[in-house]
């Protein structure tokens, strides 16, 4: 039997507050000092949609909604829609459904392509303070000129064209003048600089491709590092916090705040959230759906939170993993028992109970009068006595798990075998008396007797079962798909690659198993997409929309053993 109700340790799951840490400290400090003076405490999420969020981004959200409503904040939902062509609609409905579905609210929805017309003055005004130039190079070009690491860069020859040529070509980048790549401008800054990001960064390149939301409007596309933090200075950003990966970036973020002469957001820099056996990056999970590797981003073994929405894991347990995760100024790997156990313990405080059979093996109670049946009566859910009780019909036949069933069994094996009582949850012991074998030797019916003394699972004489099984009544039982889910790759480091390896090849190939001989109590019946219960002895489920009345199909959120609970157990924790 599985005890999962005692290895579970305590977690709240109805928390979600931010715990203290270095985020936290550095607001603390800026609200005390008023670094902002009266301003409030502002914060974005950025997403760029060009993909659907994940659970990495859940991180990114709760910090900064989190962060902003403990110090009495805001936060707007700003897309990042600078990359016309990787961008679309589907995407942006998608980011705003799953960031309520995690339970935010923003203040502004916000979009940096309706800043395009403000960072084009900007620009403007950069190229009149000779801070802005218009480079012939093409990408090559100013790649061989960057310089490396070691060597520092080489001035372009048109670096130094004057503030009114530059006007006149930037003009007419903007007005279509000129072919896709064949110019683009750039921030004049320092071609030595040990920052490979201020050796005159691109600001804007030619792109005759149609919008989302601007349509042909505009055939010059700002880059990430001078659309971001004007963006954010424009939504009086105080804090704007994005992933260590742009720490490199923040000397450029400050520069064109600075030259500009606008509000001082300041960038602040955490770890990535990344998660033993899956991998996030928007980039790799769109090749997964391209590829067809999977039946779509809410396939229920993707990491995204439309994926794992439809596995049945709850907003609430994202959310308290992430906390749990912590955050730090190092990227690290946090281990995917982890965020199934937050998601364990949530699920055994409100989800219903439930039997069912996956692998159906016939017991036929031979002294239970044929055509008889009665109802047993069932708690909902043990650990919440408000979600009341169910009957649940009984008869001479009914299904067990061909895994309870040994016709020898292996030492230490308590449940049933020929000679062995068991109890049936909640209905009666029996005592296995004989099978009846199908051609192929396999057994396809145990025989036993049950003892009527023993209704509702107790024997008054006080004889003690070993094993206490779920079961369906044959007569009842509804049928349905089961939908079985395993890691999505199967190394812990998905990067871990031999030579000549893409990450693709360590999906695991057995990561889903379609069960359709299934056995469910009827009460079933009735249950809802999205519905989530705990099959008895068997894990956590959830209504798949793909159901139809009459024919269910459940996925299996995460089997019943908390392997989490067990690791730490192991390390004495
Ligand atoms: P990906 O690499 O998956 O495409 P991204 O960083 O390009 O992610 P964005 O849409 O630009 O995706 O991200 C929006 C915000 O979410 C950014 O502030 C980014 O730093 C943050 N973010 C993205 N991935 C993670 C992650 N794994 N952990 C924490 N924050 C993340
Ligand atoms: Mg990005």
């Amino acid at each position: 039997m599985t005890n999962e109700n005692q290895e579970a340790p305590a977690a709240s799951t109805q928390e979600t507050h931010t715990p203290s840490n270095f985020l936290h400290d550095i607001v603390a400090e800026d609200v005390r000092t008023q670094k902002y003076g009266d301003a409030q405490v502002q914060t974005r999420f950025p997403p760029e949609p060009n993909g659907y969020l994940h659970i990495g981004h859940a991180k990114a959200i709760c910090l900064d909604f989190g962060l902003a409503d403990e110090f009495g904040g805001k936060t707007n939902l700003r897309f990042d829609d600078t990359n016309p062509e990787k961008e679309e609609q589907e995407y942006v409905d998608s980011i705003q459904e799953d960031v309520r579905w995690l339970g935010f609210e923003w203040d502004r929805l916000c979009y940096a392509s309706d800043y395009f017309p403000q960072l084009y003055a900007w620009a403007l005004q950069l190229i009149k303070d000779g801070k802005a130039y218009v480079d012939d190079l093409s990408a090559d070009e100013i790649r061989r000129h960057r310089g490396t690491l070691t060597e520092p860069g080489t001035d372009s020859p048109y670096r130094t064209r004057s503030i009114e040529e530059n006007l006149d070509l930037f003009v007419r980048m903007k007005n279509g003048e000129f072919p896709d790549g064949s110019r683009v401008l750039r921030a004049k800054i320092d071609m030595a600089s040990p920052n490979l990001n201020m050796r005159d960064p691109v600001m804007y390149r030619i792109l005759h491709a149609s919008h989302h939301r601007t349509g042909d409007e505009w055939c010059i596309y700002p880059m990430y590092d001078y659309a971001h933090g004007q963006s954010d200075s424009i939504e009086r950003v105080t804090h704007s916090m994005c992933t260590l990966e742009f720490a490199d970036h923040q000397p450029l973020y400050r520069w064109f705040i600075e030259n500009l002469g606008i509000f001082p957001s300041q960038q602040i820099e955490f770890d990535r959230l990344n998660i033993t056996y899956t991998m996030l990056s928007k980039r790799k999970l769109l090749q997964l759906v391209n590829e067809k590797r999977v039946s779509g981003w809410d396939d229920p073994r993707m990491p995204t939170l439309s994926g794992l929405r439809r596995r049945g894991f709850t907003p609430e347990a994202i959310r308290t993993f992430v906390a749990a995760a912590g955050v730090s100024r190092t990227n690290g790997s946090t281990d995917i028992e982890m965020l199934e156990h937050f998601q364990r313990d949530d699920l055994n405080h409100r989800a219903s109970r439930a039997m069912a059979v996956l692998h159906p093996l016939k017991l036929v109670i031979d002294n239970y009068p044929a055509g008889q049946e009665e109802s047993v009566e069932v708690a909902n859910n043990p650990e919440d006595p408000s979600a009341g009780t169910r009957q649940v019909p009984f008869s001479r036949e009914v299904y067990i798990e061909q895994d309870d069933f040994r016709e020898i069994p292996p030492p230490k094996y308590y449940r049933l075998s020929p000679g062995k009582e068991v109890r049936l949850r909640n209905a009666y012991f029996i005592t296995a008396q004989s099978v009846v074998k199908g051609p192929a030797g396999n057994i396809v019916e145990v025989h036993c007797t049950y003892d009527p003394a023993s209704r509702g699972g107790n024997s008054p004489d006080g004889r003690k079962v070993k094993s206490t099984m779920h079961w369906v009544s044959a007569a009842h039982a509804i049928s349905a798909e089961i939908r079985l889910y395993d890691k999505l790759f199967s190394k812990p480091d998905p990067y871990d690659l031999e030579e000549g390896q893409d990450v693709l090849d360590n999906l695991n190939p057995n990561s889903l198993e379609i069960l359709t001989a299934a056995k469910l109590e009827p009460s079933l019946a009735s249950a809802k997409a999205g519905d989530r219960f705990q099959f008895e002895r068997v894990g956590y489920f959830c209504v798949d929309p793909d159901s139809i009345p009459g024919n269910l199909v459940f996925n299996r959120t995460l089997p019943l053993k908390d392997s989490w609970a067990k690791i730490e157990k192991k390390a004495g924790a």
